[in-house]
């Protein structure tokens, strides 16, 4: 191949090796752009490291005691046991560290130049890696995000997500402050471990966003598994004792004991000495990168993707965005990301799988809406004793008869869900539901058997009951 004219160092510089910066080098690569990557912490970023991965083999490790429990049932005597944290921990970064050389592998066999280093831009076309100036026809910033810390007094004693993937010990008592995906996740693996767990969320009730009938059926069995879940409660002020523990004054006026604090309470765009000034990138006030349908900032050869963006903060998305920006940019293709009906699951105990609309947004976007729902015990629990029950919804748009919302709370909610988001997005109609044979006996086979509406709701009804 004939050497490229070009007056740059690369024809793309990525900064930021997590899901959508080593998906976007690696496309970008392969479809003959030459390509560096810059990463000053660890490969794989915040998924593979101190996210997703950790955190669902955490989740896998909490379940284990339960599934002890619910084998008397079935007929087995499980001997002495207890659980051991740091072969936890060291198991799974020893893990982490596996996946981290995969990475790596996946950039060198792509042709990307790694940088492991931090990179911050001088100007619309160059970037400073430790100390070296290197230029690129295009920049892509892809650096994520950063947990958010509480400001109230004492709030330093408090650790965030990313301190859990490596705690000395485990304590023996907690409190997770949150009411989102990363505190119901967390507050079901430290219970799960054998923590005493207390979760506090500041509104009437959690999981914002997520259907009414869904956060409020998951409430209830997150209390049955023991976790002293509490809403309109915050902490007002932490002190640490003598003994080591912290003392939380809340806003009811009580106090609580505990060893570990947990702020799960939401995460913001990773932008701190970035640079974005010195190159003339235009920020919202939460600091997120403002970038047009095709990733590109205000300074036309700057481009960002994934949770710096602030969209929706997955892991998927940022790599549909990566995947996106390559193909449009290095392969003359006019794809578009579809930000509607993203399938998601909290891996929460229980677990919860979505795809579509809430009811009260399916009631307020299509006026009429059928709604069928499930609630039973799953079969596995009929002899282990496990009261856990399980909650299944289908909205079913009554002008069309298409399903525009599925929502699960239960076992293998995830798997579930993920298998439907495909019918859901090919337009299924609750006809096509129907007309599914069931694959018996499953949980997901409730989806296709649902025969009657447990209630039709109007648009009229709905702002009545909001009264
Ligand atoms: P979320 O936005 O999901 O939840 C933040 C929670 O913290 C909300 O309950 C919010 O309450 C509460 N909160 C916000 N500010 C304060 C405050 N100052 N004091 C007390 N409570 C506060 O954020 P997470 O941190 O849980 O997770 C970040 C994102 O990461 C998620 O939105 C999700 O997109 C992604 N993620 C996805 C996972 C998955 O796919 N399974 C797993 C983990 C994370 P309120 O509702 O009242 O605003």
């Amino acid at each position: 191949m004939a050497e490229r004219e070009t007056q740059y160092d690369y024809d793309l510089f990525v900064i930021g090796a997590g899901s959508g910066g080593v998906r976007a080098a690696r496309m970008a690569s392969t479809n003959g752009a030459k390509v560096a990557i810059a990463e000053e912490r660890h490969l794989g970023g915040t998924c593979v490291n101190i996210g997703c991965v950790p955190k669902k083999l955490f989740t896998y490790a909490a379940h284990v005691e339960e599934e002890i429990e619910d084998a008397a049932g079935y007929g087995w005597t499980v001997g002495e046991r207890s659980f051991d944290w740091p072969t936890l921990r060291d198991n799974k970064t020893k893990e982490i560290e596996r996946l981290n050389g995969i990475y790596g592998k996946l950039l060198s066999n792509a042709g990307v130049t790694l940088y492991e280093s931090r990179a911050v831009l001088r100007d619309a076309h160059t970037v400073d890696v430790g100390g070296e100036a290197v230029t690129a026809e295009r920049i892509l910033i892809a650096v994520g995000g950063h947990p958010n810390r509480p400001s109230e007094p004492g709030a330093e004693y408090g650790v965030v997500s990313d301190d859990m993937f490596y705690l000395d010990t485990l304590p023996r008592r907690a409190v997770v402050v949150g009411g989102g995906y990363i505190a119901v996740e967390f507050a079901g693996i430290l219970n799960g471990l054998g923590v005493e767990t207390v979760q506090l969320y500041r509104g009437e009730l959690f999981m914002r966003g997520f259907d009414d009938e869904v956060r409020g059926h998951l409430a209830g069995e997150i209390r049955k598994k023991g976790i002293d879940l509490r809403f309109k409660t915050e902490v007002e002020k932490t002190e640490k004792q003598a003994d080591g523990s912290l003392l939380l004054h809340l806003s009811d006026g009580s106090t609580l004991e505990t060893d570990l604090v947990l702020y799960a309470i939401g995460r913001s765009p990773k932008v701190e000495g970035l640079g974005l000034e010195a190159a003339g990138v235009k920020t919202k006030p939460n600091g997120a990168i403002v970038v047009d349908a095709d990733y590109r900032t205000n300074v036309p050869s700057i481009y960002a993707i994934g949770d710096v963006t602030d969209r929706i903060q997955l892991t998927p998305v940022a790599l549909g965005e990566g995947m996106v920006f390559a193909y449009n940019t290095y392969n003359g293709e006019s794809r578009k990301m579809d930000y509607r009906d993203v399938p998601s699951a909290v891996f929460s105990a229980p677990p919860i799988g979505t795809v579509g609309l809430t009811e009260a947004e399916a009631v307020a976007q299509y006026g009429e809406i059928d709604v069928y729902r499930a609630e039973f015990r799953p079969m596995k629990h009929t002899l282990s004793g496990n009261e856990e029950r399980a909650l299944m919804k289908l909205l079913v748009d009554v002008a069309s008869n298409r399903v525009v919302g599925l929502h699960m709370v239960g076992p293998d909610a995830g798997e579930i869900a993920q298998g439907f988001a495909v019918a859901f997005r090919a337009g299924a109609t609750k006809a096509d539901f129907d007309a599914t044979v069931g694959i018996h006996p499953t949980s997901a086979e409730e989806f296709v058997t649902m025969r009657e509406a447990a209630r039709r709701v109007t648009r009229e009804q709905a702002s009545a009951a909001a009264e």
